[in-house]
């Protein structure tokens, strides 16, 4: 037997061999019942419905203004990319940097690369690429840390409201939308289910 048609319980580590699913059915762990792995019907048409709607508010949170600062006379308003740009001219290299990374950079990548993924599954071509870029989602998916990020702008906010009058922009609706869609994907499709669709679409090919 294989390695690799094994496989461990998440809770209690009973080892169980692997058998192939049909669509819909879940296989649970003989002595605690916990999930251990299940095949869902449709998952790359989900995939690449997710991913698509991540990068339209992505796009969105960079093209509209993220925020409206009146403070008495003076109003200002900001693009995202500006924002993180103006924190390095002010001299917070390191946290415009790291804001650069999570808010730009690593979302970017892994709903670019997920969209990726999830159209070549589909069309069942690229079986190399889609593996390199399952490789590579594992990597960006570590990297996502918008939801704390965002939370940790919502608290700075509340301070600066004493201070000014924020309204915020049809980009902070659209980075909250990426954050909510992004904690869909991270926490309810697991990496597993992925690496079981790839194999499964190209075996089939
Ligand atoms: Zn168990």
């Amino acid at each position: 037997m294989l390695h690799k048609d094994i496989i461990l319980c998440p809770r209690c580590f009973t080892p169980h061999k692997k058998l192939p699913l049909a669509p819909k059915e879940e296989a649970r762990c003989v002595r605690c019942q916990a999930l251990l792995y299940r095949y869902r019907a449709g998952l790359e048409y989900l995939l690449l419905i997710l991913s698509t709607l991540s990068l339209l508010c992505l796009l969105i949170a960079n093209v509209s203004p993220l925020l409206r600062i009146n403070f008495g006379e003076l109003s200002a308003h900001a693009l995202l990319l500006e924002a993180i740009l103006s924190l390095f001219d002010k001299g917070f290299v390191f946290i415009s940097f790291f804001s650069l990374l999570v808010l730009e950079v690593f979302p970017w990548l892994l709903m670019g690369t997920l969209s990726l993924f999830a159209t070549l599954v589909l069309l069942q071509r690229g079986k190399i690429i889609a593996k390199g870029s399952l490789i590579l989602i594992e990597i960006f998916r570590r990297w996502s840390m918008l939801d704390i990020f965002f939370i940790a702008i919502l608290v700075a906010m509340v301070k600066v409201y004493q201070y000014a009058q924020i309204h915020f922009g049809m980009a902070f609706w659209a980075l909250g939308g990426f954050v909510l869609l992004e904690i869909y994907v991270i926490k309810s499709i697991r990496i597993e289910e992925l690496w079981e669709l790839w194999e499964r679409r190209y075996e089939m090919a």
